[in-house]
């Protein structure tokens, strides 16, 4: 979803972009216009992430997948090895890819225990000789979220945080790297955020493609080749309204109340489950199954004719709620009350 306000500004710059003669879709990247625009774009997400000035902020292309592999590639240097955290579908993701480029250390993993947990830091087995530690702060498959960043000093810590970059107040120093695909919390898909902090840009490996070498986009301001102009314009909006509605702080509480909502039902439901354990639920996707099989496509197709869709989660990992920036407390209201009455239907 994207803020209704939102949708609304794009369809009023849409043909005249602040009386410019110009669509946003027709500039020039090199114009005054979308320089304008991407500079407040910057401007803005430092100034909601508090984001230190030794770290580059890169506007980049290719979505979560291309991180996958540019992180590796970029951060490897003369060490062969990284540390991974896997905590579900996203990170085993990236970790085929780093995989092309050097040895991928598990250092912890909850595929045991299918996914329902983030591994405690304490039983983390770290590698002497890992140039980086990798993980994906929320599992938007699994729906678990880490609450805390992982005390990594003596080597670069990286974090996949696709889907819940700009939901909370984060600390941005403890990390080396943070990336995130846009379509999920800041705007629609095409464009990628990178936070990147300067002295581990320069390090990529020699076969390494200018495009995916992050000291290439630094030293050309995102502007090495044609950015996502219309996408980075689109996640100016969504960054001026995050600030508009209260900043950081604001989107934590309502993801924090729009969730325990959620997991409030599913907790006392007779039909619906969550099993995530409870500390490390996601505030942002909540997977959930029917306890009687059978039943997923009736309640999607009885949810379809409620008004609520998009609730299929990734391949054949079941249903999904997915509650992102833009979501509301009434939408979430609406899916527990379509759940209640297909409950009580199907008791
Ligand atoms: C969606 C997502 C991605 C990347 O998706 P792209 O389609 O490549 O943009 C990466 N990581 C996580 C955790 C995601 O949810």
């Amino acid at each position: 979803m994207l803020p209704g306000a939102v949708l609304d500004t794009i369809k009023e710059d849409l043909l005249d972009w602040h009386g410019c003669g110009m669509s946003v879709l027709e500039m020039t990247h090199r114009g005054i216009e979308f320089g304008s625009i991407i500079k407040q774009a910057e401007a803005d997400l430092r100034d909601l992430l508090h984001i230190p000035a030794n770290y580059h902020v890169l506007f980049l292309q290719g979505g979560g997948h291309l991180q996958f592999a540019m992180v590796p590639l970029n951060l490897l240097g003369t060490r062969h090895c990284a540390d991974y955290v896997s905590t579900g579908y996203w990170s085993e993701r990236a970790m085929t890819d780093a995989r092309q480029y050097g040895l991928v250390n598990v250092a912890a993993s909850s595929e045991s225990t299918g996914y329902d947990r983030i591994p405690p830091f304490e039983e983390w087995r770290l590698s002497q000789d890992a140039a980086f530690v990798h993980y994906v702060s929320n599992d938007t498959a699994a729906g678990v979220e880490f609450s805390w960043i992982p005390d990594i000093v003596a080597v670069p810590l990286v974090a996949d945080m696709s889907t819940n970059l700009l939901t909370k107040r984060i600390v941005v120093a403890k990390h080396a790297l943070i990336y995130a695909c846009a379509q999920k919390n800041v705007g629609v898909a095409g464009l990628t955020i990178v936070i990147i902090r300067d002295e581990v840009v320069g390090r990529a490996l020699p076969i390494t493609p200018r495009m995916l070498d992050y000291k290439c986009h630094v030293d050309n301001a995102s502007m090495f080749n044609t950015p996502c102009t219309f996408a980075v314009y689109v996640a100016g909006l969504v960054l001026a309204w995050i600030k508009k509605e209260g900043g950081l702080e604001a989107m934590d509480k309502r993801h924090r109340e729009m969730s325990a909502k959620l997991y409030r039902f599913l907790d006392g439901s007779s039909l619906f489950e969550n099993r995530v354990v409870r500390d490390d639920r996601s505030r942002i996707n909540v997977p959930f199954k029917l306890r009687r099989p059978g039943l997923e496509d009736k309640f999607i197709e009885y949810a379809k004719a409620n008004g609520l869709v998009n609730l299929r989660g990734n391949l054949a990992l079941g249903l999904r709620a997915s509650m992102y920036n833009a979501m509301t407390m009434q939408g979430v209201e609406r899916l527990i009350e379509a759940m209640g009455e297909f409950e009580r239907i199907h008791a």
